[in-house]
C-alpha cells in the first residue's frame, strides 16, 4: 500500500520592507512547531551572489547569467536560521544597506523570479513539519495563491521606518528611512503588495506591538486551520 505524502499547511504572508514579517512569521512558526522560510533572503543571497562576482545589477543579462552558478542554501528552522551561497554562510552579509540598496534591480527580472520562486515551491512541498509559515511580497498572490492561510501584514510607513531606524543610531537611522522609502517604491513596480488580494486577510500592526502581532497572525490562522493551533 502507498502512502500519499503529507501535504504541509502553507501560511503565506506578504508585506512591504520593516512591517515585521520576518520576525513575526518567524516566531508563529515557532509557536506552531511549523517551518519557516524568508524568501527576501534568497533575493538577497542573489544579489550578494551578483556582487560578489562583480556582475553589474543594472544589466539583466548579466544578472540573469549569474542564476547557473548560484548555489544557494536556506533552511526552514525557524531556530536556526543559516543562508548560504556556495560555501560562505551570508546570514549577516545579507543585511548589509549595500545589499539592501541593490536588491530591487535583482528582483525585478522575471527570470530571477521565475527561478527563485520554483525553488521555493520545492523547498515547501519538501517541509517535514505539518506547515510552513512563508513570507515575502508575492507570496499570496503568485508562489502560494492556494495557500489555505494568506496574510498582508502592514503598518503605516512612518511607523515602520520608526522601527527600522530604532535599530540604528544617527544619521544611519534617517538614510535607513530613505532606502525603505525607495526599495517599497520600486518592488511594489513589480508585484503589488500593498493592497490584499482577493482572499487575503490583513493584519495591521501600526498600533501593535510585537507580541500583538504574532496573536493577530495566529488568530488569523486559527480562525481557518483551528487543528494547527493548540
Ligand atoms: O523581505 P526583504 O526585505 O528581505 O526582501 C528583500 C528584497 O527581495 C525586497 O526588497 C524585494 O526586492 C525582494 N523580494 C521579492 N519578492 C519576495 C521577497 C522579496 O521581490 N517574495
Amino acid at each position: 500500500m502507498t502512502h500519499s505524502p503529507i501535504v504541509p499547511i502553507v501560511v503565506a504572508v506578504d508585506g512591504p520592507a520593516g512591517s515585521g514579517k520576518s520576525s513575526v512569521s518567524k516566531e508563529v512558526a515557532r509557536r506552531l512547531g511549523f517551518g519557516f522560510l524568508d524568501t527576501g533572503a534568497a533575493y538577497r543571497a542573489l544579489a550578494w551572489h551578483a556582487a560578489a562576482s562583480g556582475v553589474d545589477t543594472n544589466d539583466a543579462a548579466s544578472v540573469i547569467s549569474c542564476l547557473d552558478s548560484f548555489d544557494y542554501g536556506i533552511g526552514t528552522d525557524p531556530e536556526g536560521y543559516a543562508v548560504r551561497v556556495g560555501d560562505v554562510d551570508v546570514t549577516a552579509a545579507i543585511r548589509d544597506p549595500a545589499i539592501s540598496a541593490i536588491v530591487s534591480r535583482v528582483a525585478r527580472v522575471p527570470e530571477v523570479r521565475a527561478h527563485l520562486i520554483e525553488l521555493f515551491r520545492g523547498i515547501m512541498a519538501a517541509e517535514p513539519r505539518p506547515g510552513i509559515v512563508v513570507e515575502g511580497r508575492d507570496i499570496t498572490t503568485v508562489v502560494s495563491p492556494d495557500a489555505p492561510v494568506r496574510i498582508l501584514l502592514t503598518a503605516k510607513e512612518d511607523v515602520r521606518i520608526a522601527r527600522r531606524a530604532a535599530e540604528l543610531v544617527g544619521d544611519s537611522a534617517q538614510a535607513a528611512g530613505e532606502q525603505l522609502h525607495r526599495r517599497d517604491q520600486a518592488d511594489s513596480k513589480v508585484v503589488d503588495f500593498m493592497t490584499a488580494a482577493e482572499g487575503v486577510t490583513t493584519v495591521d500592526s501600526t498600533e501593535l506591538d510585537f507580541g500583538q502581532t504574532v496573536e493577530a497572525v495566529i488568530d488569523v490562522i486559527r480562525a481557518v486551520q483551528p487543528e494547527a493551533v493548540r
